[in-house]
């Protein structure tokens, strides 16, 4: 009888809790990990997938996606799967008023692990909606929080074009009230300095699109502003949210070479950073990788880091017992090209290959498999009575 459901066999396996990167086979019992051991024999697996020259690491956890609240937004499943995805947070599509529709709608219907940042607005990420003060509502998005903590994660602030601090604040006092976290996305105002936004925020808070060109973190002098470092040293963090406008390698590469890498990469994936600036996890993970960050830091900043970040660390790791979510994933070794986002004009940093996603595990359940490595030959395709009426 073999003792793995799945065995994923002869990868280069990346788990940074466990302090792995090396050689590993992964044993996989119904829907959680269940061995992580060198040479496992083949024999105890139901199914073997071989992993030779591929990185098998947690399923990915892409914190800042959008499956609901504008145009934009994507199905789970064909964001996610593809690239290696196995969870996902909508980053504010929805607020305490609308939160019920997209959990009814999409996340109950998604094979993806969704969680959700609630929008401090109450309509959520609704185009002119988001501008309503009188919708930010600090006690009832903190008790949709409280109520639905299953789901939720915390709470999302973006796109206030107001003066003021209303929505940071408010956003802020939510996740206090809630005892979840922030995580913000708002550019800089003459009436509202990042350098005092930042000041703002709690350890344990954050701020997307930290690379965009809209929001600087590199000075005129060409240096990280210190306000970034104050920041990071009081425990807030720094996230990528790719997207189509807010991620430029000007900001990225000389935060790296100066010590400030993300503490998560995430996507901002939605119907517009799909194709143009191509925000897929992998792809962004790749623009990283080629920018001289380690594959063992990428893939970090990819699973155990978010996964702390939304305080589901049961995620992003392979510790026999944890749910089995597992991504294998390829460097596909070929001159290409990878592009930033918009208002840089889509520049490239060419690079040597990228990473491509092989196969989507998740709950034990193969949702994707690029080249078909856990599926079986069609000659094997089972005999029977081809005579239907
Ligand atoms: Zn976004």
């Amino acid at each position: 009888m073999p003792t793995y459901d799945l065995l994923i066999k002869n990868g280069h396996v990346i788990d940074t809790v466990n302090n792995i990167d090396g050689l590993m086979d992964v044993g996989v019992a119904g829907r959680s990990v269940a061995a992580v051991e060198a040479n496992i024999p083949e024999s105890s697996g139901r199914r073997v997938i071989d992993a030779a020259g591929m990185y098998v690491t947690p399923g990915l956890v892409d914190m800042h996606a959008h499956a609901t609240g504008f145009s934009g937004s994507m199905f789970p499943e064909e964001m996610c799967f593809p690239y290696g995805v196995t969870t996902m947070v909508d980053c504010g599509g929805s607020g305490w008023r609308t939160f019920d529709d997209f959990n009814a709608n999409v996340i109950k219907k998604s094979a993806v692990r969704v969680f959700a940042l609630l929008n401090i607005v109450g309509q959520g990420m609704e185009g002119d909606v988001e501008q309503n003060v009188e919708d930010m509502d600090t006690e009832l998005t903190a008790a949709k929080i409280r109520q639905r903590s299953d789901i939720i994660v915390g709470v999302k602030v973006a796109h206030f074009q107001g003066r003021g601090w209303e929505s940071i604040d408010r956003g802020v006092e939510a996740a206090r009230l809630s005892g979840s976290f922030c995580l913000v996305d708002q550019n800089s105002k003459p009436t509202r300095p990042f350098d005092e936004m930042l000041k703002r925020l709690g350890p344990g808070d954050g701020v997307t699109h930290c690379f965009g060109y809209g929001k600087p973190i590199i000075g005129n002098d060409g240096k990280v502003k210190p306000h970034y470092l104050d920041a990071r040293e009081r425990g807030v963090i720094f996230d990528v949210g790719h997207g189509n406008n807010s991620f430029s390698f000007s900001m990225a590469k000389p935060s790296l070479e100066q010590g400030f890498p993300p503490d998560t990469i995430s996507t901002d994936m939605h119907r517009s950073s799909l194709h143009t600036s191509r925000a897929q996890m992998t792809e962004v993970m790749s623009k990283f990788l080629a920018m001289g960050m380690p594959i063992t830091e990428v893939v970090a900043r990819s699973t155990w880091e978010p996964a702390k970040a939304i305080n589901h660390t049961e995620l992003g790791t392979l510790t026999p017992g944890a749910p089995a979510d597992i991504a294998i994933l390829e460097f596909q070794e070929r001159p290409c090209g990878l592009s930033d986002s918009g208002p840089t004009g889509y520049r490239i940093m060419k690079a040597d290959g990228r990473l491509i996603n092989q196969v989507t595990i998740k709950d034990g359940s193969v949702k994707f498999d690029y080249d078909g490595l856990s599926k079986d030959d069609w000659v094997d395709t089972p005999k029977t009575d081809l005579n239907l009426p």
